[in-house]
């Protein structure tokens, strides 16, 4: 091994089908993905921690309109943005989580500040809103967060009465609207044997009455402790949410010996599926194993290594 750390982020995971993506879009995404991780890496390699490192790479996603978090939100029923967001430190088992909030430019800094300056786990809505301007973090305009193509997705739904995850194809929609963009997360461990987690979105399109998934939600889509593993969930939140996905991962490992692999596959193949759920997450362990497993059609997803070695992947292998 070159070195103790690396670091895994995703973009969300869906209906992702290599037939309805060109070439030029799957650069697009590859790019973007390789951007986010090599922001994350760089914080590892010069001595950053992971909790740094994992905020840095949702950061890079958040500002980029493809994934479904921070600018490229997608709209809820009453045509605006709710976000969600959260992180977790492996080393002392801190979190900060954000939900249902607007405007705020970058949600996962939100949670981070939550996590480090509040006296609390969880905020929400205008509160949180409040807590982020006393902290002077940065807003946006809603022209910010409006892009054309969630417009549309929004308009559609709207007309359905559905409610999506935005990155999944919908048979029927002939809207003509790329919904393979996602919701983001990472996990990294630091070259002192800290790890972390974060994970930040827009939701699902076209909710109502305050819906909140499984990503501000600790155990949920968001989960890190040293002496396991950390862990970010994509997926339909409300499975993730019931089955506690992304602490099975760790309880697995702690209470049953499994190895990060095998916890992974457990609680997205035996225990999200059995409950109907589908997505993914991505996982590291103390060691530096990483995994990312999912059992829907694809997931925006990468990895560097212990190695330094990177890989990128979409659809299913
Ligand atoms: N898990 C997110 C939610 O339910 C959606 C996603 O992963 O794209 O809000």
């Amino acid at each position: 091994m070159n070195s103790k750390f690396c670091i895994a982020i995703h973009g969300g995971a869906g209906t992702i089908l290599k037939s309805k993506m060109t070439p030029e879009k799957e650069e697009l995404y590859r790019k973007s993905l390789e951007t986010a991780l090599i922001t994350g890496y760089d914080v590892l390699k010069n001595n950053g921690n992971a909790v740094d490192a994992v905020e840095q790479a949702v950061i890079a996603m958040e500002d980029n309109p493809l994934f479904n978090a921070g600018k490229g939100s997608v709209f809820t029923n009453n045509g605006d943005h709710k976000m969600d967001a959260s992180i977790m430190n492996g080393s002392n088992l801190k979190a900060g989580c954000a939900a249902s909030v607007s405007n705020v430019k970058n949600p996962v800094a939100l949670a981070r500040k939550i996590m480090e300056k509040s006296n609390h786990v969880l905020l929400a809505g205008k509160g949180a809103e409040d807590f982020a301007k006393s902290e002077a973090l940065k807003f946006e305009s809603d022209k910010y967060f409006f892009t054309e193509f969630r417009y549309k997705q929004y308009q559609n739904a709207l007309k359905s009465e559905n409610v999506y995850l935005d990155h999944s194809v919908i048979e029927d929609d002939n809207s003509g609207v790329d919904k393979k963009f996602g919701t983001v997360g990472a996990v990294a461990l630091d070259n002192s044997g800290n790890l972390a987690a974060a994970t930040s979105t827009g939701g699902m399109t076209n909710v109502k009455f305050g819906r909140i998934g499984d990503s501000p939600v600790i155990g949920a889509g968001t989960y890190a402790d040293n002496n396991t593993c950390a862990v970010s969930c994509t997926g339909d939140g409300e499975y993730f949410l019931r089955a506690l996905t992304a602490f099975d991962v760790s309880a697995l490992m702690q209470y049953k010996g499994l190895s990060l692999e095998e916890a992974c596959k457990e609680a997205v193949f035996n225990k999200l599926a059995a409950l109907g759920g589908s997505g993914g997450l991505i996982a590291v362990d103390s060691a530096g194993n990483i995994s990312m497993v999912f059992n829907s059609e694809g997931m925006y997803r990468g990895y560097i290594d212990m190695n330094g070695k990177m890989e990128i992947g979409i659809f299913k292998v």
